[in-house]
């Protein structure tokens, strides 16, 4: 996080600047740069979906909705979620739509956290985690991602080391941003075991279920013995449907969760916008067959980014999934990742996300540097031909 030396601001909020995608993307606009920072796709969704938003504002879809969402969408969530992995939902309660994935977590925690509650996240952490933890008072214990057998993972014992008679939250990721790793059966029965142990509620951020390669399973926490119960499941349809701009999120969890999220969320936004739930809830329903092609495409997108960053010289994370690949700098001579991103567009004319400020131990991610592969294959193309320059 870049920190901020604003009087005005609440100190709670101090250590919290300007966002690091804010930052580089306003890095690329302004240097006229191939921005590989910011995770966005430049293409969009699918037609049919992008129609039915067009006609939902057309047809008077345009005041308030329900407080917890429209009963179409929350239908639509609440049966992908049993289809998918079998975890049954009531929609009339279970289930509440929010803006964007970003406001579930952020209402969850400060719904769910008290002050001085201890909330455990794996770092290199999604920066909005640290400032709704900051925001709530509580107080964040991270749990270091390192790289083993070319992808990063947790040590178990650190985890369990790092509970404590005041946490109360676990953050879990997964597929995890910016690592790119999806979290194993084992991993994940290893978090799941703890919580029950120590009667933790865990929130799961999943905006990237359906973006995993090679076959590789993306599997809920809440499947685990004793973790339905337990659990506040968020997911977006940002990253699915590749429209990042149209912030619309969702949480399932037990009815008591709901309620008290919903509570926060009333007096945070209250709702979400008509128009984008309408054409969510329509491609929920019709559009998981474009979601394959887009796992398909991307899949082919990691793999050229990868193989291009590795002919530059760079040592790189090939991710099971997400839109990001982690690339070590130190093969071509540079220690400091933040220090390299702010360069980078200079030395060649491309920006990245410096993956360090995702930590609390900073020195841990120092070496790496974040590319996002949502992009079109020419733009990749071009970003590697000018990222070669570099050796
Ligand atoms: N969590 C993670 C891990 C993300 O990468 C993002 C960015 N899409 C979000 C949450 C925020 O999602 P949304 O745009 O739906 O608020
Ligand atoms: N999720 C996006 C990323 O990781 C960024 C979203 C944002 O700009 N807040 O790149």
């Amino acid at each position: 996080m870049v920190s901020c030396v604003n009087e005005a601001l609440v100190t709670r909020m101090r250590e919290f600047g300007t966002t690091i995608f804010a930052e580089m993307t306003a890095l690329a606009v302004r240097t006229e740069s191939i921005n590989l920072g910011q995770g966005f796709p430049d293409t969009d969704g699918p037609a049919a979906m992008l129609e039915r938003a067009v006609e939902a504002i057309r047809g008077g879809a345009n005041q308030y909705p329900p407080g917890p969402g429209l009963p179409e969408l929350r239908r639509e969530i609440a049966e992908t979620t049993r289809a998918r992995y079998g975890l049954a939902y009531d929609p009339d309660g279970e289930v509440l739509v929010t803006v964007g994935a970003t406001e579930a977590i952020a209402t969850s925690i400060l719904a769910l956290a008290e002050p001085g509650d201890e909330v455990i996240v794996f770092e290199p952490y999604y920066d909005s985690y640290a400032a709704a933890i900051a925001l709530a008072g509580a107080v964040r214990k991270p749990v270091t991602l390192r790289p083993e057998l070319g992808r990063f993972t947790f040590d178990p014992d650190e985890l369990r080391a790092a509970v404590t008679p005041r946490t109360r939250l676990i953050l879990v990721n997964s597929p995890h941003n910016p690592t790119g790793t999806v979290f194993t059966r084992e991993e994940l029965a290893a978090i799941a075991e703890l919580c029950v142990e120590h009667d933790l509620t865990a929130i799961t951020d999943e905006v990237y279920e359906h973006l995993t390669f090679d076959a590789v399973e993306h599997i809920p926490l809440a499947v685990f013995p004793g973790m339905r119960d337990r659990t506040v499941m968020i997911s977006s349809a940002g990253k699915t449907f590749s429209v990042t701009g149209w912030k619309t999120g969702w949480v399932r969890a037990p009815r008591h969760c709901v309620q008290a999220v919903q509570t926060v969320k009333q007096f945070t936004t209250f709702t979400m916008g008509a128009p984008w739930q309408r054409a969510v809830a329509y491609a929920l329903s019709e559009e998981m067959p474009w979601v394959d092609g887009l796992r398909t495409a991307l899949q082919a997108k990691r793999d050229r980014l990868a193989d291009g960053l590795a002919s530059a010289g760079f040592t790189v994370y090939r991710p099971a999934g997400t839109y990001f690949v982690q690339a070590d700098i130190r093969p071509l001579g540079f220690t400091d990742g933040l220090d390299l991103a702010r360069r980078l567009p200079g030395l060649c004319g491309v920006v990245a996300v410096p993956t360090q400020v995702f930590y609390d131990d900073v020195a841990a991610g120092r070496p790496y540097i974040r590319f996002a592969f949502c992009k079109r294959d020419e733009v990749i193309d071009e970003a590697v031909d000018r990222i070669k320059r570099l050796g």
